[in-house]
């Protein structure tokens, strides 16, 4: 961390969080390193990931239902390879649904895990690949949804690994808790919330993104939260205030197509794995930082 100044930085619901210059103003300032950052008073090891998606080839032809923006519907095998197979999504989904390349990276990182908890389950997009090598309990609000994750399921020949549920992620969750890692892509708000230039996750998310961390910190102790990837990092890091009891370390792993930042899975708690050697270089730096002040 040479010699970036540490800057004071106020989050809309936290105190002042002491950060690193070097990691602003954007997400695309990142390097593949470790950090140790204080965001109020807490010390986080703090690692970001860059993963470049490959370029997909946009297909055209095809009969698009009406109501699919023809963008999307030119996209429709990054969304599911398998959509020639009768893949079903309602229309918010063609929006919201992960692409599956981002669905497998995040499903690999979670290997080991008997049973994943995805608590906006939507049609299934994370689900799937999550299924494919641990029990999965999906739970969305919309039965709609719900129907057409149990049939997208059948269709990737994993149903059987999956619990479907119909309810709200603030009742069921608790419900069936704890899980080895609860996964959350919640409502982002809106078509162009990814391509915002910067995205406010307490202002735009809904259900509240601070009720939606306090509700998660008691079903697992290993959270993944995938985001626009304009969100603001710090505000993020914030989170902790109602996680407090989940491990200090978070990994940002961000999404590039085409050099430009796309979505973004943060993963927080005990199971990001942090090599020893960058701990420690880490924790040197911090040394260095606060000898100087
Ligand atoms: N990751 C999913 C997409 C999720 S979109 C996929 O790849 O398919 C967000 C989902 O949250 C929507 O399906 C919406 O119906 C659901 N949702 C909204 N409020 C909810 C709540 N309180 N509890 C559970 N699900 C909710």
């Amino acid at each position: 961390m040479q010699d970036d100044p540490t800057i004071v930085y106020k989050a809309r619901h936290a105190d002042s969080v002491a950060v690193s210059l070097d990691l602003i103003p954007t997400l695309a300032a990142f390097k593949s390193s470790l950090q140790l950052v204080t965001v109020n008073s807490r010390r986080i090891f703090v690692k970001v990931v860059k993963i470049r998606l490959p370029q997909q080839t946009p297909v055209s032809t095809g009969k698009k239902p009406a109501f699919v923006p023809q963008h999307h519907w030119d996209y429709r095998y990054s969304l599911f390879t398998k959509y020639d197979n009768g893949i079903q999504m309602d229309e918010e989904s063609w929006y919201s649904v992960t692409p599956e390349a981002i669905a497998e990276d995040i499903a690999a990182l979670c290997g080991g895990a008997q049973t994943i908890m995805d608590g906006f389950g939507g049609v299934g997009g994370n689900v799937i690949q999550f299924a494919r090598s641990a029990r999965v309990i999906a739970i969305d609000i919309d039965p709609i949804k719900v129907d057409m994750l149990r049939h997208n399921a059948r269709i990737y020949g994993v149903s059987e690994f999956v619990k479907p549920i119909v309810g709200s992620f603030f009742v069921e969750g608790p419900r069936h808790a704890p899980v080895d890692i609860l996964f959350m892509s919640p409502p982002w708000g809106g078509l162009n919330a990814s391509s915002a230039k910067s995205y406010d996750i307490f202002e735009r998310i809904y259900p509240p993104i601070t009720q939606i961390a306090r509700t998660a910190a008691g079903i697992s102790r290993n959270v993944i939260l995938y985001l626009p990837g304009s969100v603001d990092p710090w505000a993020v890091l914030s989170l902790f205030e109602y996680m407090p009891d989940l491990a200090h370390k978070v990994e940002f792993r961000v999404y590039c197509m085409s050099n430009s930042i796309k979505t973004l899975a943060v993963l927080i708690g005990d199971f990001v794995h942090l090599d020893s050697l960058e701990v420690a270089r880490a924790l040197l730096n911090t040394t260095k930082d606060n000898d100087r002040a």
